[in-house]
């Protein structure tokens, strides 16, 4: 039986090994954290129908809570664009904490064996194969295949030999700084929208949300590149004066975490060594959220092995796994990628006024952009005239989403060094 290693409790780790475990795998996640240290101390979006694409049970309904149709702001405050509301009631914020026990425990029932409090040190390898990995304590666990779930800053991915081909770091350019908390209110008030998303808040390079719940207003402050405790400061600041009932209370929550905002890896296979969620940078790169597409990820790479059968875990054999998350999940999100590049090249100043001409709608904001008409190129260019400057980074945008149709269809179905070569070239330029 072939014996497969977890390296970290991550979610797309959790739901491979939820699959492979059902199918009979000998299955161990290694986690470097306590069981009940586990997750984020607050709650977040997911989408329902993702759990029905893995083997996964969908959480009863009373684990979530309502979520909050978003409404986008300007850096001045004088616009507002409200995404239109979903009657589906198919997004739901989910308690991080909670979520992640609900899927190590359907590990465990599936039959994995899962180890915490044990750090891994990095791959064990030979060659450009990766055997097993080391553990801290300076022991070695070997297995046919090492499923990378540690997160954006896995020392397994960090420790990959070059001949890999596997990018073994985010740049500073790929990160979201990011402080959150929930506040406890003063009194039970609320505003409308309850949603409110800043873009470019007290005018700097990031994006900060306020959400008034039941209890608490849950804020996030973010920068693209160093967030300054001043930066923190300064935005609550100006939230207080805009939730007056907003206290100093710390309910949960308050540190600064980092989140990948890119486009998937190029490549996130070798010879058994397989990445799935944010150590392979599997997230929407306009808002940073991983969770569906992680768990999905994870059933993809059970599938992807199961499919293997007694042959070895090669890249050859994993890239099936590659090939279907760009098919199903990762081509699309190179249009939010080439928005999100386009918006980081604004001032803070530019941006308010692509948002007060309506260059940029909600269509941009929300990664649902592409396919421009003649038309609506014209409609959009019109207020440029008035800041010429500002028509070679749309033009870039707009040029770079048209290449997208044409780089999917370089992704070879089958492994093939040259093409993926190929294809990782005109990816790599978007
Ligand atoms: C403020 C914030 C808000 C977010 N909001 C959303 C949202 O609304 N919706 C959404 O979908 N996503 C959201 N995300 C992103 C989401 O958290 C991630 O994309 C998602 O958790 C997938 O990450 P992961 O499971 O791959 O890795 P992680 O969650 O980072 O898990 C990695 C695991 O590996 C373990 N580990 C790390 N190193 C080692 C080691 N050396 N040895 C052993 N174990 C190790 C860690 O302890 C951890 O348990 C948010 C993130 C942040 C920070």
């Amino acid at each position: 039986m072939k014996k497969i290693i977890v390296a970290g409790a991550g979610h797309g780790g959790l739901s491979a090994a939820i699959t492979l475990s059902k199918a009979g795998y000998s299955v161990t996640v290694i986690e470097k954290q306590k069981r009940q240290e586990l997750g984020h101390d607050w709650c977040d979006s997911v989408y329902l129908p993702a759990f029905d694409m893995t083997d996964i049970d969908t959480p009863e309904d009373s684990a979530f809570t309502k979520f909050q149709p978003v409404c986008y702001i300007s850096p001045s405050k004088a616009v507002r664009f409200a995404a239109p509301p979903r009657t589906d009631n198919k997004v739901r914020n989910i308690d991080r904490k909670y979520f992640i026990n609900y899927l190590i425990t359907a590990a465990e029932e599936a039959g994995a064996e899962i180890i915490f409090e044990t750090e891994i040190a990095g791959a064990f390898t030979q060659g450009n194969s990766v055997k097993g990995v080391r553990l801290k304590n300076r022991e070695t666990v070997i297995a046919d295949l090492v499923i990378d779930a540690a997160g954006m800053d896995s020392p397994v991915r960090r420790s990959l030999p070059k001949g890999c081909k596997i990018q073994n770091d985010f740049t500073e350019d790929d990160l979201f700084n990011v402080y959150r908390a929930f506040f406890a209110k003063t009194e039970e008030k609320f505003t409308d929208p309850p949603y409110v998303l800043g873009l470019c808040h007290c005018w700097r390079k990031g994006m900060d949300w306020a959400i008034t719940e039941e209890g608490y207003v849950d804020i996030l402050i973010g920068n693209f590149g160093v967030l300054t405790q001043q930066d923190i400061d300064e935005a609550l600041a100006d939230y207080r004066k805009d939730y007056p009932y907003m206290s100093d209370e710390v309910l949960r929550g308050g540190c600064v975490s980092k989140i990948p905002v890119r486009k998937a890896l190029p490549r996130f296979v070798c010879n058994g060594y397989a990445a799935v969620g944010d150590s392979a940078a599997m997230v929407e790169p306009l808002s940073g959220s991983g969770i569906c597409l992680s768990i999905k990820a994870g059933k993809i790479l059970g599938d992807a092995v199961i499919a293997a059968g007694d042959a070895a875990l090669d890249t050859k054999a994993l890239w099936k796994y590659e090939y279907e998350y760009f098919k199903k999940l990762g081509n699309s999100q190179m249009n939010p990628e080439i928005i999100k590049n386009m918006l980081k090249t604004l001032t803070a100043q530019d941006l308010d006024y692509f948002m007060q001409s309506g260059v940029i709608g909600v269509k941009e904001l929300s990664g649902k952009a592409g396919g421009y008409s003649f038309a609506d190129i014209m409609k959009k260019a019109k207020p440029l005239l008035k800041k010429p400057g500002l028509i070679p980074p749309l033009l870039k945008m707009l040029t770079k989403m048209s290449s997208v149709k044409k780089i999917k269809a370089l992704l070879p179905e089958e492994y093939n060094e040259e093409k993926i070569f190929r294809w990782m070239t005109e990816y790599n330029k978007v």
